[in-house]
């Protein structure tokens, strides 16, 4: 049992993320407030909950009472009326300034012993602890979307996150009937950091020789719910792009150069019925399009790529040793407690085959020696990148797997 009890919450920002995350608490029994300084996206946000709840009860999961118990726990608030909370997580735009001027607000506003948790899918949950005057009160709560359904939690650990902060958020965590799965402070914390290798690689590929439906195909083939095309059609291609743009920097890169067509093209994804794939109006089913084709073939002739046939081996083999050997550093680094953890998350939060058992288990089901020697052919052909992470060196050294290594503290 935790010592600090969460009994009211409350939730900024009335976007996706801020729906997700007001539902998972109310359907938990918390008592939830909820603010966004957009009155008119808190009303289309209410209105999206009671939607979802009264589909619910079409559907037979709820009763109507239930339904009506849920609801009643949301009320629409403002800054002043969040007070007396006992924890506030924030889920307004990805944006570091804009996150830490709230957090100073909510620091001068709420009693001193509250917890501010940040939604964040990436940035430095130190850089928006140390605004405030209780950085041990401060940690990361990250929701996957839709986050009323993905059972994934991550739970980002600052510097000074106080033990009981973190256990209190592993008890809420239960109580959501999430998996939790804590992790270390570092940009895009366990799964968002390995997502970032393994998406590189998936785009290089389109440079080298590959096509989008072809990446996808290969790990589908695998087992993965989803390739990373069809992943950043759901999501929204445009997301990175604005990020990028806003940020004024990364937009030169070769790899993000088919995905800068595309949006400059209007092809945002799912959202746009045009994006790696074609939509049929009102459709979700991602259609082959030779548009795409073409438009990825005159990207890599036009940056001077001389295009090759690239099999589902190689995809796979590229794809899920990028997973692996980054994996092995944020466990090398003490960002994830063990290999299970890591598997947890991309089992929970990414969509890896279940019966692959995660990609440290697929690895140490591989033989770690034998993953080795395919990063340093891999490092032999294509560069530095691919260096073995220390970890796999001293597992294999010791004869060991991941699933014997542990953090330490
Ligand atoms: P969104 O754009 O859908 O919603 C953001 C909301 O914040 C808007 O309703 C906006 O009016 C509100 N807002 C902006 N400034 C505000 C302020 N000062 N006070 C109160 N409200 C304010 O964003 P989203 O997709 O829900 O993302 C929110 C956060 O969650 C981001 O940090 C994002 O990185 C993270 N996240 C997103 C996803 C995803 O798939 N969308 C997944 C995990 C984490």
């Amino acid at each position: 049992m935790s010592q600090i009890d969460i009994q009211r919450a409350a939730v900024i920002g009335a976007g996706t993320m801020g729906r997700g995350i007001v539902m998972c608490l109310a359907n938990a029994g918390i008592a939830v407030r909820w603010v966004d300084n957009n009155p008119q996206m808190l009303e289309q946000a209410l209105a999206a909950v009671t939607e979802t709840y009264a589909h619910n009860v079409r559907q037979g999961r709820i009763d109507q009472a239930e339904a009506d118990a849920r609801r009643a726990r949301i009320s629409v608030a403002d800054y002043p009326a969040i007070r007396d909370v006992d924890l506030v997580i924030e889920a307004v735009y990805e944006n570091l300034e804009l996150k830490q001027q709230i957090f100073r607000q909510l620091d001068g506003l709420l009693q001193p012993q509250a917890i501010l948790a940040s939604n964040t899918s990436a940035l430095d949950i130190d850089a928006i602890a140390a605004v405030t005057r209780r950085p041990q009160q401060v940690l990361g709560l990250h929701f996957f979307s839709p986050a009323h359904i993905m059972k994934l939690l991550e739970i980002v650990r600052g510097a000074a996150t106080a033990p009981p902060v973190l256990e209190a958020a592993l008890a809420l965590g239960e109580r959501m009937g999430k998996v939790s799965v804590v992790s270390g402070n570092c940009p895009g914390f366990i799964g968002n950091r390995m997502l970032r290798t393994y998406v590189l690689e998936a785009r290089k590929m389109l440079l080298e020789g590959a096509f989008p439906y072809q990446v996808d195909a290969a790990l589908q083939g695998f087992g993965f719910a989803m390739g990373p095309f069809r992943m950043y059609d759901v999501v929204g291609i445009d997301l990175e792009w604005r990020a990028r743009q806003l940020a004024g920097k990364g937009q030169e890169a070769h790899e993000v150069q088919v995905d800068n067509r595309l949006c400059e093209a209007g092809r945002f994804g799912q959202k746009s019925g045009n994006g790696y794939y074609h939509y049929e109006p009102g459709s979700r089913q991602a259609e082959h399009d030779v548009q795409v084709d073409a438009l990825v073939q005159e990207v890599s002739e036009g940056l001077g790529y001389r295009r090759r046939d690239i099999g589902p081996e190689e995809i796979l083999e590229r794809c899920l040793l990028a997973l692996v050997n980054e994996g092995a550093k944020i466990l090398e680094e003490g960002i994830a407690g063990s290999a299970q953890d890591i598997d947890r998350v991309y089992l929970n939060g990414y969509g890896f085959p279940a019966d692959k058992g995660g990609p440290m288990s697929w690895a140490d089901g591989q033989g770690l020696a034998s993953i080795r020697q395919r990063l340093l052919q891999l490092q032999a052909e294509s560069g530095a990148h691919w260096r073995p992470a220390r970890l796999i060196d001293e597992l294999v050294s010791a004869g060991k797997g991941f699933a014997d290594h542990r953090a330490i503290g």
